[in-house]
């Protein structure tokens, strides 16, 4: 017999640790499972500048990991692992980790967002052979190279403006005239003497699949066809983000660009279900938006357990059982 527990929490970058934190404060001994990625996307940037609280910057890791510290501090049972399916059809909720079955009256999704890719063969087969989509993890190894950036949003310029402190140079690729960037970003990069842009251009084919290591990169320019081969050390993929939502295929609503939809702060299609973060946040993505709505996931949790509770008062005895064992743990 499994034992019920209020909430689960899935993902631990700021959402998922929020969540956990301002849960385990309710008295909901939260859960959390933290993913294939312990501590999100933060754990792969280097200083964040832009979270309130920390004048001088903090190292996205080191943000993580006081999170992490503060949600344990609470009470949160964080288990290492990755959730391997979840059905959000029965009450309460089942979430398989590990080959071990737990279940939920409450289930708060965090699961963020990842890099995506060009979707090349040739960029598959040399990915972590000089094609890299986190410049913070792999920057380290073009010291004095030369490398190409593709991409045109905030993601691209932070990777260039990264690796100009390593490669000899960075040769940022956009698919258009214009960049999509902040301003201050593309300021930051158009001033940055180590980097260069080529506009109006696609990677068609990254070289040298052969060598085992990239060469260059064969680019196609968009507006007049001309193809060129630039030649390359590296090739670092910024081009956004996808969210993690493999799990709810078919189980939640998801909007068209495939993030969850959700309804009036974090509710999700499905009652008690609540989803915070990247993974239904196409427009902000920041880490502390995502810490923000880790938040309210917990307090809209909190609310939909509490009335579980009273529901279990006033109505018929299936669903009064359901709130009396939410009431009991
Ligand atoms: P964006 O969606 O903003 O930008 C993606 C860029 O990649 C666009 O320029 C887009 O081109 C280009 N692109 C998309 N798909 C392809 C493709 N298949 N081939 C070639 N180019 C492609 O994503 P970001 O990750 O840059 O930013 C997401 C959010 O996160 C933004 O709100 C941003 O402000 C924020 N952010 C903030 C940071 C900071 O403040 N330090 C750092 C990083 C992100 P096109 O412009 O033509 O659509």
């Amino acid at each position: 017999m499994v034992d019920t527990r209020q909430v689960i929490i899935v993902g631990s970058g700021s959402a998922g640790l929020t969540a956990a934190i301002y849960a385990a404060r309710a008295n909901l001994a939260p859960i959390l499972f933290e993913g294939a990625q312990p501590g999100g996307q933060l754990t792969i940037t280097t200083e964040v500048e832009n979270y309130p609280g920390f004048r001088d910057a903090v190292m996205g890791p080191d943000l993580m990991k006081r999170m992490h510290a503060q949600a344990a501090r609470f009470g949160t049972q964080i288990i290492p692992a990755v959730v391997e399916s979840v059905n959000l059809r029965t009450k309460p909720f089942e979430v398989v980790a590990d080959a071990v079955r737990y279940t939920s009256h409450a289930l708060i999704i965090a699961t963020g967002a990842e890099a995506k890719l060009l979707g090349l063969k040739t960029e598959e087969k040399l990915m972590g052979h000089g094609v890299s989509a986190c410049a913070t993890c792999d920057a380290y190894f073009f010291k004095n190279k030369r490398v190409v950036v593709v991409g045109g949003g905030d993601t691209a310029m932070e990777e260039a403006n990264f690796l100009s402190k390593f490669a000899s140079h960075v040769t940022v690729v956009h698919r258009r005239d214009e960049l999509r960037a902040s301003k201050i970003m593309q300021e930051r990069a158009m001033q940055n003497p180590k980097i260069s842009f080529v506009w109006d251009s696609a990677v068609e084919e990254v070289l040298d699949v052969d060598l085992g290591k990239v060469t260059g990169v064969k680019l196609k320019n968009l507006k007049n066809g001309r193809k060129t081969v630039l030649e390359t050390e590296g090739l670092f993929i910024g081009i956004g983000h996808q969210p993690n939502t493999k799990l709810f295929h078919a189980q939640l609503e998801l909007a068209p660009n495939g993030y969850i939809r959700t309804f009036g702060g974090t509710r999700t299609s499905v009652p008690g279900v609540f989803a915070a973060g990247d993974v239904q946040d196409s427009i902000y993505r920041q880490a502390v938006t995502a810490a923000g709505s880790g938040c309210m996931a917990a307090l809209d949790a909190e609310r939909y357990l509490e009335e579980l509770k009273h529901a279990s008062h006033t109505l018929p005895p299936a669903v009064a059982a359901e709130g009396e064992k939410a009431r009991a743990k």
